[in-house]
């Protein structure tokens, strides 16, 4: 296993670990100098979220957490912001199209009480988090997908927007040319956002958001809607989200396996190493099969981990704001 730096001890040894393990990360000794911490005090609220688009979402995430908001309303709000900004090309708006032009979304919601809500294949809607979650408060449905997704979308006051940019839609294009219309997976077209947070209350709440993989098969849907795969969160024990290729999670129910292997004692690092090396196991072909995991229990100690470097997260916490560059298994 290989590391940029040896973050991850403060996911297991609590609050005293995790001040002073941030303190260590200037003077660059943690590498050598593992902190063993005496106690393990409960961290809240907190928020930790994939990739360096994390680090805006979590100042959102933030805003709500700090005035002992709802873990539930800062994913939301988080996530948001990933999902409107049109440089991002992995998540809502400017989102990367399948290889027919088109930008279909996926996102799902999850609180501390087990309600769930997702939209697949969502198209022409900014922001498809918010659709996810009136599809948890206002149905007796967990998913709604396409076209009934779309409607419903409406019924609930969100409006149309046309979601491909030029940037997106050069970048497409560009693809066409080169292509031969064949779905590629790499390390470029995918980055899904997700974001797990404990309140104030001490409850917890996720989210996941994306375009999926660029340029995929019209019709395609990720891990990133489906609950259990793309997101997962017990009360009682825990949070976890995915990012990567979607299909190796769906697979391997990724974000279901890194919660109840918490729930059997693993640490939050602990349970996304394992998951990474299940979908490591279950593949014979890991060629571009970057998939990362994020892991938070409820004790606010979290980890990270990933199939191949590259994989981060953005971490805010009362005391710090910080990307943590995960741990992983292989070089590209
Ligand atoms: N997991 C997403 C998907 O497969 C993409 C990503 O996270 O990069 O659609």
């Amino acid at each position: 296993m290989k590391s940029r730096r040896e973050f991850i001890k403060i996911g297991a040894v609590g609050t005293a670990a995790l001040l002073t393990q941030t303190a260590c990360a200037a003077d660059d000794k943690s590498e050598d100098n593992p902190i063993i911490a005496t106690e393990t005090i409960a961290i809240k609220p907190i928020v930790l979220s994939t990739w360096n688009h994390g680090i805006d979402a979590n100042k959102a995430a933030w805003e709500i957490l700090s005035k002992n908001g709802t873990a539930l309303d800062a994913v939301e709000q988080g996530v948001r912001v990933t999902e409107s900004d049109p440089e991002n090309q992995s998540v809502g708006l400017g989102g990367l199209p399948d290889r027919d032009g088109y930008v279909t979304l996926d996102a799902c919601i999850m609180d501390h009480n087990s309600n769930c809500g997702a939209v697949a294949y969502l198209q022409d809607i900014e922001n498809p988090i918010s659709v996810a979650r009136k599809v948890m408060e206002d149905t007796p449905h967990v998913m709604l997908a396409g076209d009934g997704a779309f409607e419903f979308a409406l019924e609930k006051g969100f409006t149309k927007t046309n979601l491909l940019t030029e940037k997106s839609k050069e970048a497409w294009l560009n693809w066409l040319a080169e292509s031969e219309y064949e779905p590629q997976i790499n390390s470029e077209n995918h980055d899904t956002i997700g974001m797990i947070a404990i309140d104030e209350s001490g409850n917890l709440a996720g989210a996941c958001t994306t375009s999926g993989m660029a340029y995929k098969l019209h019709g395609r849907v990720g891990d990133s809607p489906i609950i259990g795969a793309g997101l997962f969160v017990d009360n009682e024990i825990g949070a976890a989200c995915a990012t990567g290729v979607g299909e190796a999670v769906i697979r391997t129910a990724g974000s279901a396996i890194v919660v109840e292997l918490m729930r059997h004692g693993k640490t939050p690092q602990e349970a996304c190493e394992e998951a990474v090396a299940r979908i490591i196991s279950k593949h014979k072909d890991l060629t571009n099969m970057q998939v990362g995991f994020i892991a938070l229990n409820k004790k606010g100690e979290y980890g990270c981990h990933s199939v191949y470097a590259g994989f981060n997260i953005a971490v805010r916490h009362t005391d710090f704001e910080e990307m943590v560059d995960a741990q992983y298994e292989m070089e590209w």
